[in-house]
């Protein structure tokens, strides 16, 4: 490949266009998807790390496209995002989970990732709790996740639709803690009862002494604040291991499970409750 040469032209650039046109066509099926039935929410397991034993399932959003195989919400959720689409599909993942969870024993609780899109949408707040309500999962039971990109444009309709949710007993989870613009002022201003510290942390080129430090510093600021600290992206014993010693109560990530269909969640259910 030639990089930087002569002919470079600033104007076209192959690769820019072909990420385009995937973008304009997955667009214009994404409408169709959900018709199609060609979307699946998968369950990933929250674990107690003292237990062992699962506390929440995280529903994450799959595509299984006809031509294309699985599409990972990377790829599609920011068209989600980018076209207005993310606030039907997202009443959809919440009705779908919802009606899931609600055979799961009274103490597994169901985490939803929402979009800062979708909260600004008018009445979103009362399109979950309807959700809820015609699925029959108490709003207890919810734990929605948000990232800090939420607060970016602090506005009113956040924190109404946060506070109208938290008042009728909804949780929140900061979600991919320390990736972005973290700010103790969120943790303060927002009823979070949960922190989740993103994988970075654990897993991959920068992990150290000092991210274990951090996480630490993160774990010690929920005990006092009595939220539970979640560490994701576990992968092997030792980063469990880790995570654990730094205080962290619980833990997600491939080393438990992976984000499984719905009638495999079921089975790791009913086997850890095996008398
Ligand atoms: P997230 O909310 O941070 O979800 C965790 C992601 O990390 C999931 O990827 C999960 O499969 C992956 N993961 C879990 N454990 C491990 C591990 O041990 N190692 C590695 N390498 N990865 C692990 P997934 O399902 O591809 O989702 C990616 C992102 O897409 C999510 O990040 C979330 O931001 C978004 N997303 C997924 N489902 C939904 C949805 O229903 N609604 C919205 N708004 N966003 C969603
Ligand atoms: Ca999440
Ligand atoms: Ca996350
Ligand atoms: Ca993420």
């Amino acid at each position: 490949a030639k990089i930087g040469g002569k002919n470079r032209n600033r104007f076209y650039d192959p690769a820019m266009s072909r990420n385009l046109m995937r973008r304009r066509e997955i667009e214009a099926e994404l409408r169709a998807a959900i018709q199609r039935d060609e979307l699946a929410i998968f369950f990933q397991p929250i674990v107690d790390l003292d237990s062992g034993r699962i506390r929440t399932f995280e529903a994450l959003v799959r595509w299984f496209h006809p031509e294309k195989g699985e599409l990972m919400p990377d790829e599609f959720i920011p068209v989600a995002e980018d076209t207005g689409l993310i606030v039907t599909l997202g009443n959809w993942i919440t009705a779908q989970a919802a009606r899931t969870a609600v055979h799961w024993p009274d103490d597994v609780t169901l985490a939803v990732n929402l979009s800062p899109l979708q909260i600004k949408a008018p009445g979103a707040a009362l399109g979950i709790l309807s959700a809820l309500r015609d699925a029959g999962l108490p709003p207890s039971r919810l734990e929605l996740e948000v990232t800090e990109s939420l607060f970016l444009d602090d506005n009113h309709a956040t924190e109404n639709f946060i506070n109208e949710l938290a008042a009728a007993g909804v949780h929140f989870a900061l979600d991919d803690f320390g990736t972005g613009y973290s700010s103790l002022g969120y943790i303060d201003r927002f009823p979070f009862s949960k922190i989740k510290v993103d994988r970075s942390f654990v897993s991959g080129p920068k992990v150290g002494r000092k991210s274990e430090a951090i996480i630490r510093a993160v774990a010690e600021l929920g005990a006092q604040l009595g939220m539970d600290i979640v560490a994701e992206g576990l992968e092997t014993i030792e980063q469990v291991a880790t995570v654990r010693a730094a205080g962290c109560s619980m833990g997600q990530g491939y080393y438990f499970s992976r984000a499984v269909p719905d009638y495999i969640a079921a089975t790791l259910l009913a086997h850890e409750r095996q008398p």
